[in-house]
């Protein structure tokens, strides 16, 4: 049987791939060198491993899936292959219920000080229970705010032997994460990966999905890993990418485009309590049981000031995340509707677009194109050369909107859904912002003007 490792999931570009190798593969030396004093050290001599990393990229670029890879491969027990995806630590990391494996996640956007103080810090100092390594993910590392970075720093800076952090961010910008803090760690730059890489990573993490399926998500998903696996694998994701294009057809329909950018907002904020819901739910028991209080009938009244203060932090984190999600919901409806205005404007400015155009099929799929590119026989590499279409399955929209709108009224378009984006982003509620939207949709495209 071929040899699989964990690494297969992460991208070679930029030598993400390699370094991590190295890294684990020196860790694995490290930690059979005994507790000799200098003798870890000695053990990497190459100094590929350290103890402290920063992984930055773009949304989907994967920079998650690599720094789950290295947790694996730091606390994999295969006596020969480091990182082999099948031992107990590997499988366990995958399942996040690895004893020495703690993700630091937020329900806010700021990651708290007394996260980091009480519960991150006194994790790490403690020494591994069954692996050689204890490992730390913080997958937001960017919703650190000073204080809590402060805090983070001190651990970073003199890191307990055998601990790891590995922190993820955007970029590096200060505006994402602390200077300081950066310094002290490995920087590994994750690049946005190729349609290639996105369905390779894809079928890995889904050995049930056909090359079909990995396919088609992997071209829709325009390089965004973690949106490629939710459109092949859950049919939610599917039905509310559908909602969004549905509403770039709408800009020709008067009568209801404001119908569904209406059904657009309530729909997230529906979709949002729908998974948030059970959450909060066990949230709440739990914190009422830690408090003594039990989670039904007139004993919850009975509530102290002090408990009631407790329970009021909670549902007030809880909403934010409910509204975090509810515009995250808008906002990847918006991305997918700027592809197909993308598409709309590429073959309206004559771009040959016939690489994508077929309907998802493989193989006997590409009747319509013909020979003309030559590029029929190597399937993913011809994909990758020419532009094609990021919605080929909603192509018949695309050629409509390139025949009724002008190239320069679609840049328009995609400079109107972008703005509705920024104008969340300060805050502006959803359905305001897409009703703004549409009327200068509409406007872009003479719709309603005789
Ligand atoms: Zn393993």
């Amino acid at each position: 049987m071929e040899q699989t490792s964990v690494f297969d999931r992460v991208t070679e570009a930029a030598g993400v791939r390699s370094t991590l190798e190295a890294a684990a593969r020196a860790a694995r030396a490290m930690s059979r060198a005994g507790d000799e004093p200098g003798a870890r050290a000695a053990a990497d001599r190459n100094g590929a491993m350290t103890h402290s990393w920063l992984f930055t990229g773009p949304p989907g670029s994967g920079r998650s899936i690599a720094s789950e890879a290295f947790a694996q491969a730091l606390l994999c027990t295969d006596p020969d292959v480091v990182g082999c995806g099948r031992c107990r630590g590997c499988q366990t990391v995958a399942a996040d219920t690895h004893g020495d494996l703690k993700k630091v996640t937020t329900q806010g956007s700021v990651i708290q000080v007394k996260v980091v103080r009480s519960d991150v810090i006194p994790w790490a100092h403690r020494r591994p229970t069954t692996a050689d390594w204890r490992v730390v993910i913080v997958e937001d590392a960017d919703r650190l705010n000073d204080e809590s970075a402060n805090a983070l720093l001190k651990a970073v800076e003199e890191p307990p032997e055998r601990t790891v952090f590995l922190l993820s961010a955007p970029t590096t910008d200060p505006a994402d994460f602390s200077v300081t803090l950066r310094s002290r760690c490995r920087h590994v730059y994750v690049p946005t990966p190729t349609k290639a890489h996105v369905v390779a990573a894809l079928r890995m993490g889904n050995p049930e999905l056909t090359v079909e399926q990995a396919e088609w998500a992997g071209t829709i998903a325009n390089g965004h890993i973690g949106r490629a696996k939710g459109l092949a694998t859950d049919e939610g994701t599917r039905a509310w990418r559908g909602r969004a294009l549905d509403l770039v057809e709408a800009i020709f329909d008067p009568a209801t485009a404001y119908l569904r950018t209406r059904e657009l907002s309530s729909e997230a904020e529906k979709e949002s309590k729908r998974r948030n819901e059970p959450k909060e739910e066990k949230e709440l028991e739990q914190l009422t049981n830690a408090l003594g209080l039990g989670a039904k009938g007139k004993g919850a009244q009975a509530a102290t000031r002090g408990s009631a203060g407790v329970i009021k932090e909670l549902e007030e984190n809880q909403k934010r995340r409910r509204k975090r999600e509810e515009f995250d919901l808008v906002d990847i409806a918006l991305m997918d509707m700027v592809g197909l205005l993308r598409d709309a404007l590429m073959v309206a400015s004559g771009v040959d677009v016939d690489g994508g155009s077929g309907n998802g099929g493989v193989g006997g799929g590409s009747s319509a194109s013909g020979g003309a590119g030559g590029g029929s026989a190597a399937g993913d590499d011809a994909a990758e050369v020419g532009p094609a279409l990021i919605n080929p399955d909603r192509c018949r929209t695309s050629l409509e909107l390139a025949r009724r709108v002008s190239p320069e009224g679609l840049v328009t378009c995609i400079d109107a859904v972008m703005d509705a984006r920024e104008a969340m982003g300060r805050n502006v509620r959803p359905a305001v912002a897409l009703d703004g939207m549409m009327g200068t949709l509409q406007l872009a495209c003479g719709v309603g003007q005789r």
